[in-house]
């Protein structure tokens, strides 16, 4: 069966050779399939391994955003409330700055509302600033231009706040500047440096808590003048010899820890008055009590002009006890308000100073008055002279005001 035998053979080769190749293709089918299936099952893998990553991304990034908003938001808050408790702050008021309509706290509450209106707005697109709704780019978004404003807000306000500082005068008020001195070392940190608000509301908690210290030190200079004051109301004479006044204007005197300086040019030169007005004022004024802002130098003294023509005459008059009350009664009034010439005493602050003498120093009224009303009442002085003289008047008026500077601390 050779024949048949290698006949059979191509025969069943072409069969075997016809189904090697459909069971490779059966083969090849399935291999696609399965590359196909594992290409799909990968594909999905990474798909749902994706979706996955891409929610715990976006799960994450809220986390972050929702644990940002909680920071900045405090922060802010922060910033806000402290602006508030400054704004309302009797202590800030500039009270010589009559030319701006603007008040110092109102120029604090309007960047405190600034600012709240930015939180505010914050917080109305993701109604819980420690639980934001939305979505986290967005968030953050909203956060990125909140934060920037509030910064750009709070920068302003500390830019002026240093000048709030300098107007209010506590160099020359306080008996110790070293807190001021610290709170001054807190301003000058430059707003510049802020990288956020975490930076800001840290920089003005702190000047807020150095300006605290401030107002205490100056509320207890405040409480020892109105002590010594009372002790020194209580120095008078009846019988005016030069020797008694002399004698109870120096106890007046060293009882506030004052000097008096008698002096040819009653002090001119050191307070800076030039030499036409000094030749004026030289004529009729008997003292002078001088300090500018920022300069200590003077305030612990005051001037007794030697060259006026009643001079020394003067001394033994008790018109003299009552300018030296007079000459502290402007110390006592720089002292609380940061002026001799506070926005409430209007054009009047001679005369409220001269009311604050007679309430709080026992200065004699009408020795006081006796001095200036012959002259509002004189024809024969000029308006100029009579109105000058109305303005030392002590009248009730004048005492309003000056019970108001002295118990109130209330100098606009
Ligand atoms: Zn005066």
């Amino acid at each position: 069966m050779p024949s048949t035998g290698p006949y059979s053979i191509p025969g069943f080769r072409p069969a075997a050779v016809y189904r090697m190749p459909a069971q490779r293709v059966t083969s090849r089918k399935s291999h696609a399939n399965a590359i196909i299936a594992i290409v799909l099952v990968a594909a999905f893998v990474v798909f749902a391994v994706g979706a996955v990553a891409a929610k715990n991304r976006q799960i994450k990034e809220h986390e972050a955003i929702t644990k940002q908003s909680k920071i900045v938001y405090d922060h802010a808050m922060q910033i806000s409330k402290a602006l508030g408790r400054l704004a309302s702050d009797p202590n800030i008021s500039d009270p010589s700055d009559s030319s701006d309509s603007d008040s110092v706290a109102e120029t604090v509450a309007s960047y405190k509302s600034s600012i709240d209106d930015y939180i505010e707005g914050y917080v109305s697109t993701v109604n819980n600033p420690y639980a934001p709704s939305g979505n986290s780019k967005d968030i953050a978004y909203d956060l990125r231009f909140m934060e920037y404003e509030t910064l750009r807000k709070a920068q302003g306000f500390f830019d002026e706040f240093d000048s709030i500082v300098e107007h209010a005068n506590w160099s020359v008020r306080l008996a110790d500047t070293r807190n001021l001195e610290t709170l001054n070392s807190t301003l000058g940190r430059s707003p510049d440096k802020w990288k956020d608000t975490a930076d800001a509301a840290a920089d003005i908690t702190a000047a807020m808590k150095h300006l605290a210290a401030v107002e205490e030190d100056l509320t207890s200079v405040i409480a020892d003048l109105h002590s010594r004051e009372e002790q020194a109301s209580s120095f008078d004479t009846t019988i005016p010899t030069q020797q008694t006044v002399m004698t109870a204007s120096q106890h007046v005197a060293d009882t506030l820890g004052v000097a008096i300086a008698y002096s040819p040019d009653g002090g001119a030169s050191e307070c800076g008055v030039d030499a036409l007005q000094a030749s004026e004022a030289m004529e009729n004024s008997q003292g002078f009590y001088c300090t500018r802002a920022g300069d200590r130098t003077n305030r612990d003294k005051f001037y007794v002009n030697t060259a006026i023509t009643s001079y020394p005459d003067v001394l033994s008059h008790l018109y003299f006890l009552a300018t030296v009350k007079h000459e502290l009664s402007h110390r006592s009034i720089l002292i609380t308000c940061g002026t001799t010439d506070p926005i409430i005493a209007g054009d009047r602050d001679e005369g409220v100073t001269s009311a604050y003498a007679v309430l709080f120093f026992g200065a004699n009224e009408q020795v006081l008055n006796s001095a200036v009303i012959p002259v509002i009442n004189n024809p024969n002085e000029s308006q100029e002279t009579r109105d000058a003289a109305a303005k030392y008047l002590v009248d009730d008026q004048g005492k309003t005001i000056a019970r108001q500077i002295h118990d109130e601390r209330k100098c606009r």
